[in-house]
């Protein structure tokens, strides 16, 4: 057994991740400050013996009175709806609360796995994209201040391994669903599901010809795993799936598995909205990591989480556009 902490360990992604390691029968410390999280996402968690939630700030210094093994840093808001209200926080949750991390984790003499992400491309010039190509990122663009977030969090992380040795690893998460997003999380799957329910239309931004290459969480998190147990120190992978399909697709196979009457409300593009994201997957295959739940089957338990939350929060996303 090791001592695992998961900083956003009350998210969207952070909390299947804790729940699979307990199941592997691993101590997890969930750090969070609950800004994008919830309890709701841990509370089957928090009577588990080995899980420990503690509430903190990661911009915040972090003291442990127990050792830790390995730290999984997912504490960042992520949605393009947060980027304009809480750009602030999201530079300084990746810049500063990471710099605390890799402190914490230098001090333990832990592993680190940063979660960066697919934006650190931008606006692809090559697709699909691999972890070779350096990207073509608006420095100071509305969605800078997660792109460069992660980017500097990325040279943070590459620093500390040459200067000080540490054994840190990188993943670039591309556009992950599933059940516990926010409703009101601003994030396409989770509007499209909502507003289909309400039988209200979806919000197509633009023409709707961009692609995502969508992955179900349980798939992410595995991944995250493989990365942590087998892949070298230093190392940046993509995790994702190469099924790239546009967003007025996503719309219609939405349409399809609700069974809603909805139309698409075509709303203006966002500003530099990448058109096109699709990962190169030869480092994840290569540890014997890929996806294995299809987008129709995700969808489906996705539909079905929240469906059955519909009685008690409401069904009205209303997180708009950047
Ligand atoms: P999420 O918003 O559900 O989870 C982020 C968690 O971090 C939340 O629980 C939030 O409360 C916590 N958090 C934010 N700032 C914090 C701080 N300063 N201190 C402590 N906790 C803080 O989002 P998610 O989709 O689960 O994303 C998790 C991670 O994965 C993020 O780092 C995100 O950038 C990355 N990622 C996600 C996707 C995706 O498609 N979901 C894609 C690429 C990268
Ligand atoms: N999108 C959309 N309608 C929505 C939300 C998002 O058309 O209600 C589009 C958005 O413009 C983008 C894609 O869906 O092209 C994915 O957006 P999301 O916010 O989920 O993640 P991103 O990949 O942009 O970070």
């Amino acid at each position: 057994m090791s001592t695992i902490l998961v900083t956003g360990g009350a998210g969207f992604i952070g909390s299947h991740l804790c729940e699979t390691l307990l199941s592997q029968g691993h101590r997890v410390l969930c750090v969070d400050n609950l800004s994008s999280g919830s309890r709701e996402n841990v509370k089957t968690l928090l009577k588990h013996p080995q899980f420990r939630f503690i509430e903190h700030n990661v911009q915040v210094p972090l003291k442990l009175s127990e050792p830790v093994d390995a730290i999984y840093h997912l504490a960042s808001r992520a949605s393009p709806a947060d980027f304009g209200p809480h750009g602030l926080d999201i530079l300084m949750t990746n810049s500063i609360g990471t710099l605390n991390l890799l402190n914490l984790a230098k001090e333990h003499r832990a592993k680190l796995l940063f979660a960066s992400t697919s934006e650190v491309y931008g606006e692809p010039a090559v697709s699909p994209q691999p972890e070779t190509y350096w990207g073509n990122v608006n420095p100071n663009g509305p969605r800078s201040v997660y792109d460069e977030a992660k980017r500097f969090g990325e040279a943070l992380c590459m620093a500390f391994h040459r200067t000080h040795g540490l054994d840190v690893r990188i993943a670039r998460l591309f556009n992950t669903y599933g059940p516990r997003m926010r409703m009101n999380d601003g994030r396409v799957v989770p509007n499209f599901i909502l507003q289909a329910l309400a039988d209200k239309p979806l919000t197509l931004y633009g023409d709707g010809s961009q692609t995502r290459s969508m992955c179900y969480v349980t798939d992410t998190v595995s991944g995250l795993i493989a990365l942590m147990t087998k892949a070298s120190a230093g190392s940046v992978t993509n995790i994702g799936t190469d099924r790239e399909l546009t967003m007025r697709e996503l719309a219609e196979l939405v349409l399809k598995l609700t069974g809603s009457k909805s139309k698409l409300a075509k709303l203006p593009a966002l500003p530099d909205d990448p058109t096109r994201r699709k990962p190169e997957l030869g480092r994840a295959k290569a540890l014997g990591w890929s996806a294995q739940v299809s987008l129709e089957d995700g969808l489906r338990e996705t539909i079905a989480y929240y469906q059955a939350r519909l009685p008690a929060e409401g069904c009205s996303p209303d997180a708009g556009p950047l």
